[in-house]
């Protein structure tokens, strides 16, 4: 507690009488002794093929370093060498000794084999037309869900493998890569805030152009979005919608509205979700198409959330005094040199 000079307390109290009721809500920003001395949650972020999503080497960096900027995590990453979309991985590169080959076409890296049992949390950055895992890595990361694991799906990652039945039921909703009524119902709220799922036929996965959207809670109770403010804009981004799948043990935390007028379903769509697999935990954000979407305080607040709640069940993570409102979004700009010698560094360990 720094020392505050008896004249300063009235503006003081000012200042915390005119804070809004969301930040006086959000936990202290001060580590407790506990927290302080607890060791960082291992996460593993695993990326290399993505459709689509030139900034995916960005993205994965960005999301390191939010992590560990929380001092709460220590994030390794784990990438295909074969990559797909992978241009902008010479600029975010791992220094890992690892090669790289990047192709236009994805194809599975049968050397892709990480030790998911050593984290509490796998990121899954690979996106739209990723070749399949081996069938080995396929099985170890079922069990390793089944036991307990936890799974962040980011953006396109609901695109990826769209045969693989496990996968699906993780992440509960996809997109694209042949998804059908096959894949599971259309799910999304209506304007009689029902949940419905629309066993309709017809392709899953659809957006029309980036634009600002606000998103709306839908469930205040989760840990993820508790002491969270009813709605935020969020900065330009896709709006993900028609997903489908099996939507099974999910909770639809938040939705955004698929306007007409931006070619959009109509419908309130599914944006974060939180979910359950056998004994692990899910969270699912459609948002993070391009790394200016991943500047958003809304995005960078519930990716650190649903990371800390689908890692440990449990959210210490503060709502922060910039969260955007319903109405003004809040942005941060990611700092590429310094985030790179922060890469740079944690490689060398
Ligand atoms: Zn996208």
């Amino acid at each position: 507690m720094p020392k505050i000079a008896f004249k300063c307390i009235p503006v003081v109290l000012l200042v915390l009488l005119s804070t809004n009721t969301y930040a006086q809500e959000a936990k202290t920003e001060t580590p407790s002794k506990a927290e302080a001395t607890a060791a960082p949650i291992p996460v593993l972020i695993v990326d290399g093929q993505n459709g689509y999503h030139g900034d995916w080497p960005k993205i994965t960096l960005m999301m390191k370093t939010y992590l560990e900027d929380t001092g709460k995590f220590k994030v390794d990453v784990y990438r295909t060498k074969f990559l797909m979309n992978g241009k902008r991985e010479a600029e975010f590169p791992l220094n890992d000794g690892k090669k790289y080959e990047d192709f236009k076409e994805s194809k599975t890296d049968p050397d892709f084999k990480p030790e998911f049992a050593k984290y509490k949390l796998v990121i899954n950055n690979f996106g739209f037309n990723a070749a399949p895992w081996p069938e080995e890595t396929k099985t170890a990361f079922v069990d390793y869900m089944s036991n307990g694991g936890g799974l962040l799906s980011i953006h396109a990652a609901d695109n990826c493998f769209p045969q693989w039945k496990e996968y699906n039921l993780m992440t509960g909703l996809g997109g694209w890569g042949g998804r059908t009524e096959k894949s599971g119902p259309y799910v999304y709220y209506n304007d009689k805030d029902e949940i419905v799922r629309d066993e309709a036929k017809g392709k899953g996965g659809h957006h029309g152009p980036q634009h600002k959207f606000e998103i709306v809670l839908r469930n205040s109770d989760h840990p993820i979005t508790d002491g969270m403010p009813p709605s935020f804009l969020h900065a330009q981004d896709e709006l993900y919608e028609q997903l489908r799948g099996p939507g099974l043990n999910m909770t639809i935390l938040a939705t955004a509205f698929a306007s007409p007028e931006q070619k959009g379903s109509g419908r309130h769509e599914p944006i974060l979700m939180a979910l359950n697999y056998e004994k692990g935990r899910v969270f699912h954000t459609t948002l993070g198409h391009a790394a200016y979407s991943c500047e958003c305080v809304g995005f960078i607040t519930t990716f650190l959330r649903g990371a800390e709640w689908a890692a440990t069940g449990q959210v210490t993570i503060p709502v922060p005094k910039d969260f955007p409102t319903g109405t003004e979004e809040s942005v941060r700009k990611f700092d590429e040199r310094e985030a790179k010698e922060t890469a740079t560094e944690s490689a060398k360990h």
